[in-house]
């Protein structure tokens, strides 16, 4: 995996994540993590991510200051989803989180995935949508439990818990986070602990196992106020004022919730603080103090308005309406209920609108992905078939390589055949004629060799030509063309050799032949050669006169008895084409 999604750490964030690591244990193992990794992706993600939760505003500030193309990366627009949400700017984190887990999707990039759908969860949920909210957290925890990956496990199971706890399904609020507190404890995460014991205690409050919910509060209390975690403080003190209410000590539970507002204001958590001022309200309600439930429905409203917190204001209408309900106010109170039944229907035609823009968005995104796959596996065959096809024609092409050589060796000798020695010539006549430089060919023959075969049988013969071919070839020049002409005859192409000088290399083959005897089987055998000389002189001339005259030049020496030089002939020349030569 490449990771393309992910970006490099911003700048200045390992100072910061040092500098708060001591107050979050979550953060310093993931710190740990990070360092003992060497810097791995994960490692780096997770740090990235653990500092935005616990730092939003300062994560911001460090993408802020990032480069343009960073900062269109797909954890920096994360980061910003995850600032946003914390801010309670829920618009725009929805605005900004789905197209992230899209592209984590498509680059397959599991762990971004994860990050992003617990993210884009949790703000679906406080946004109101429920629906959207439990699919991506259900998907998230199947994710976690594949990549086995329990620190994020944990983190979902709290919050898909949590999901009930807003249905008001206080059964499996309390075993999902019970789960969480299992692993949390294994883990010995004990942020986690504490935000599970929160939770926990809410729960069972519902659930009516009030001891149990004051354990549970106690114990968290206890570990917030100890490590100076005030948010989560603010939570348990404002779950064990609802505890609280439900034991019927209505002004214990105001005291806990106000100090509870306290420290959720001074961190800017609008959400916790609307959503209170609706559970306080409601207790109120109960308590049959319709004034002061009013004044808390009226500040939930303000709050819930101002963040855009829609089902909480829906909320704070019924809540309103039936506080005036209560104190007799019953006109004001239809029109509260009224402004609250409007607000439901909106909701439940958004949702159907939602639901069916989420199926579109579904298909669409298989398709994506589906596209996606198919160009990577298409991608990865195409490779594999050039690479194939690469081999086949390298294979092709040394098979050719060797064919042409075949095709211009002569196999007994290796030396050049006719064909080569033809074409050989032609050019070389060419451009002897061309560039008015002489030519000379030798041609060479065996002396009865017949009889030599008759003698030593054909491999004999054939040891001869071989052993003639190499004392020839050790005489060569480079720019000189040796070839076997077939049977036991042999020629030279001598580019740039004068009649003169082809005789004197004439010669000199016929002694390197004559004068050492060649070795048969055990035997020294006495070999001659005879040979025809012709040259072209400076002009032009056609390589068939020049291959018919050394012919001619050859039976001559054949005739005065062989193992001689035939009387070289010199040919006419024809009449000139080009200008001559100064
Ligand atoms: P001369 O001096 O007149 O050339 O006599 P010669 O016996 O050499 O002449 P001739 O052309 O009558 O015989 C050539 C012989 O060379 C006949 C043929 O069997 C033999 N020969 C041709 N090609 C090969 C070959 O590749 N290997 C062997 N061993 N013999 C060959
Ligand atoms: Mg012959
Ligand atoms: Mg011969």
């Amino acid at each position: 995996m490449t990771f393309a999604t992910r970006l490099v750490l911003p700048p200045g964030l390992l100072e910061a994540a040092e500098n708060l690591a001591p107050k979050h244990a979550r953060l310093e193992a993931a710190l740990e993590r990070f360092r003992t990794s060497g810097g791995s992706a994960d490692a780096t993600l997770d740090l990235e991510l653990n500092f935005g939760l616990f730092d939003s505003a300062a994560m911001r500030a460090l993408v802020d200051a990032m480069g343009d193309v960073d900062q269109q990366s797909a954890v920096a627009r994360l980061l910003r989803g995850i600032a946003a949400s914390r801010r309670s700017e829920l618009d725009e984190a929805l605005v900004l989180l789905p197209p992230v887990a899209l592209e984590a999707r498509l680059e397959l990039d599991e762990r971004l995935l994860a990050w992003t759908l617990s993210e884009w969860g949790r703000a679906s949920a406080m946004k109101g949508e429920r629906l959207r909210a439990f699919e991506l957290v259900q998907e998230c925890l199947l994710l976690t439990r594949t990549l086995e990956w329990p620190e994020h496990e944990a983190l979902t199971l709290c919050h898909l818990g949590l999901l009930y706890g807003q249905e008001g399904e206080s059964e499996p609020y309390a075993a999902y986070t019970r789960q969480a507190l299992t692993l949390y404890r294994e883990l010995g995460d004990s942020q986690g602990i504490t935000q599970c014991l929160v939770n926990l205690g809410g729960a069972l409050t519902t659930l009516r196992e009030l001891d149990e919910a004051a354990r549970c509060y106690a114990e968290a209390l206890l570990m917030a106020h100890a490590s100076g975690w005030a948010y989560l403080e603010a939570l348990a003190l404002a779950g064990r004022g609802g505890l609280r209410f439900q034991e019927g000590d209505v002004d214990e539970g105001l005291v806990d919730y106000r100090a509870s507002a306290v420290l959720l204001e001074a961190r800017a958590q609008h959400f916790q603080l609307t959503r209170h001022d609706l559970l306080v309200g409601r207790h109120l309600l109960r308590a049959n103090r319709g004034v002061e439930a009013m004044e808390w429905a009226r500040s939930c409203l303000a709050r819930a308005e101002s963040y855009g917190f829609d089902e909480l204001k829906a909320g704070a209408h019924e809540l309103l309406s039936s506080s005036l309900s209560l104190l007799g106010r019953h006109e004001e109170a239809v029109g509260a209920l009224r402004t609250f039944c409007d607000l439901r229907e909106q909701r439940v035609q958004q949702q159907v609108a939602d639901a069916q823009r989420g199926a579109e968005q579904a298909q669409h995104e298989l398709l994506t992905r589906k596209q996606a796959q198919w160009e990577r596996e298409r991608g990865t065959e195409l490779q594999a078939k050039n690479d194939e096809l690469a081999v086949a024609l390298a294979a092709q092409e040394q098979l050719r390589a060797e064919l042409e050589q075949v095709s211009r060796t002569d196999p007994l000798t290796g030396l050049a055949n006719r064909r080569e020695m033809d074409r050989y010539l032609c050019q070389a006549v060419a451009q002897a004629g061309r560039s008015w430089r002489p030519l000379s060919f030798v041609l060479l023959d065996v002396d009865h060799f017949k009889q030599v075969n008759d003698r030593f049988g054909h491999a004999g013969g054939d040891a001869v030509l071989v052993e003639l071919a190499r004392r020839l070839r050790e005489r060569m020049r480079a720019s000189d063309l040796l070839a076997r002409w077939g049977g036991e005859e042999f020629c030279m192409i001598l580019p740039d050799t004068v009649v003169a000088g082809a005789f004197t290399v004439a010669e000199r083959v016929r002694r390197l032949v004559a004068d050492t005897p060649f070795l048969v089987g055990n035997e020294l055998l006495k070999v001659t050669i005879s040979l025809g000389v012709a040259n072209l002189e400076p002009g032009r001339c056609e390589a068939v006169r020049l291959l018919q005259a050394a012919d001619e030049a050859l039976y001559a020496a054949k005739r005065a008895g062989r193992n001689r030089i035939g009387n070289p002939l010199r040919l006419p020349v024809p009449p000139r084409l080009g200008r001559e030569p100064l």
